[in-house]
């Protein structure tokens, strides 16, 4: 199942890491999802809550995310992912990464950012059902015009 990005929300992304460079940048990705594809129609940036170690972990508040699926709702859209930057690190989740997603059928974005300059996107959806089965597999990301 590709991820479907319009350009002007991917390259927003990609610049949202080198904005927040040297440190880790996140966000929300609101959209819809089908049997076939998962959808981006909106970005909602995020604070970085976690202020130990913000290079190398990201944190998203539960106000956050409610606030997030409550705008959601509004606009008839769904929350169909998650996106943060690895600041001089590769595009590849990391145990933490892995151990803090929970959300199901969701993509989670990682933007590489060396030097300051957004490198290689990569996307992962969580597939499984709970957590003795769960697992991330890499997903296409299909850029569209708008
Ligand atoms: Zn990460």
């Amino acid at each position: 199942m590709p991820l479907i990005i319009p350009q002007p929300l991917y390259d927003q992304l990609r610049a949202h890491g080198e904005e927040t460079y040297p440190h880790e940048c996140c966000g929300i990705m609101l959209g819809k999802s089908d049997a076939e594809n998962l959808t981006v129609h909106q970005l909602l940036r995020a604070g970085n809550t976690r202020t130990d170690s913000a290079h190398n972990r990201y944190n998203i508040a539960p106000q956050e995310l409610i606030a997030a699926q409550r705008e959601g709702r509004r606009q008839g859209l769904d929350i169909v992912g998650f996106y943060h930057s690895h600041p001089d690190h590769p595009a590849q989740w990391s145990p933490t990464d892995f151990a803090e997603a929970h959300w199901f059928g969701c993509a989670y974005v990682i933007t590489a950012v060396e030097k300051g300059k957004a490198a290689i996107t990569n996307s992962f959806l969580l597939t499984g059902t709970g957590e003795e089965d769960k697992a991330f597999t890499v997903q296409l990301i299909e850029v569209t015009e708008s």
